[in-house]
């Protein structure tokens, strides 16, 4: 900050310097020196303004007395990162183009210069590379062929699959709003003058000692992909998983299950419904501590398999229960240390 300022002042003496030599340009060095030199000014009398805010008591002050609710959101910030890195955020993938790195593919068109503009990803597991006709299919239908294309097969394997993905990605979803959430609250209980939240959002984050997680639901997106023959025009559907799509696949693949008529039919479905259900059931409380939504309104609740699917613990209501993330957090912790 104070090195663009320095460089502003620097830029408009340099310019009158240039102007006193070349006298025709006086006038225009003269009027860019002094835009220059206001702008660097108001950087400069914003940049005091801020480290006397920071420096203040009344800040300071403020700082103390949330310090704990930063601590708390801090530690959630690197549960979130808990979450990113051990939960499953991929699931299937198409062959096509699988192989693809084995041979060499050139152009050896002489007009190659109108050619390529569109090249094929034969790279990724998550671009089925195929015809028109397929890619516009799955736009109307984009569950029925993400499954049939990606192999994501209608198999209690596979649900469960899908299910442990949505579980991971609702709970990131969740973590990362809430974070949000207590960062919005933060700022509310300091309220600071408006010129800090516009120009020094992410300075009065670090100030107040807020963490900022970086971690982003990864998604995983699926494509269609059509390249025509010469490269000319490609056309493309995607489908990304996210709590709906995920939700819809659950459903789509429950309904064949049942159709075969398997055991997986029986039990409940890890959509979203359920684990609004089972909040509710719980009466939005933590089922090891007690602490509720009324009692904290940032508090942030999670749905737990009481026998983990892992151990062969089934999505049945009574296998279900609702935790708050540390209790979760405890005892994940506990189910992966033995
Ligand atoms: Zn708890």
């Amino acid at each position: 900050m104070v090195q663009v300022i320095a460089v502003l002042i620097v830029l408009g003496l340099i310019l009158l310097v240039i102007g006193w030599a070349a006298t025709n340009w006086l006038p225009i060095a003269v009027v860019a020196a002094v835009v220059l030199g206001t702008w660097g000014l108001v950087l400069l009398i914003r940049h005091i303004r801020m480290t006397r805010y920071f420096a203040s008591e009344e800040f300071l002050a403020h700082k103390v007395a949330i310090a704990s609710f930063v601590a708390e959101h801090n530690e959630l910030a690197r549960y979130v990162g808990e979450i990113g890195s051990r939960g499953t955020f991929a699931l299937g993938g198409s062959v096509s183009g699988a192989q693809a790195h084995l041979a060499t593919f050139q152009n050896t068109s002489r007009h190659k210069y109108r050619r390529d503009r569109n090249i094929a990803a034969y790279q990724t597991p998550y671009v089925h590379n195929c015809s028109l006709q397929v890619v516009r299919n799955a736009s109307a239908d984009p569950i029925k062929y993400v499954m049939k294309y990606f192999n994501i097969r209608a198999t209690e394997t596979d649900l469960a699959g899908v299910e442990n993905l949505g579980d991971g990605i609702v709970r990131l979803e969740d973590a990362i709003t809430n974070l949000g959430q207590r960062e919005a609250s933060i700022t509310l209980s300091v309220n600071p003058p408006k010129f800090i939240m516009k120009h020094y959002a992410g300075e009065f984050m670090k100030h107040v000692g807020v963490e900022l997680s970086q971690i982003m639901v990864p998604y995983p997106v699926y494509m269609f992909e059509y390249v025509s023959a010469g490269g000319n025009s490609s056309q493309r559907t995607t489908l990304t998983l996210n709590r709906e799509t995920i939700d819809a696949m659950i459903q789509t693949m429950s309904e064949r299950i049942k159709f075969h008529k398997s055991v997986a039919g029986q039990r409940a479905l890890m959509t979203s419904t359920l684990r609004t259900m089972i909040k509710e059931r719980d009466n939005y409380t933590c089922r090891y501590c007690s602490i509720s939504l009324a009692a904290e309104p940032h508090l942030l609740l999670e749905v737990d398999h009481i026998v983990p699917v892992s151990k062969g613990g089934l999505t049945t209501y009574v296998n279900l229960q609702t935790l708050c993330w540390r209790c979760n957090r405890t005892k994940s912790n506990k189910v992966i240390a033995g």
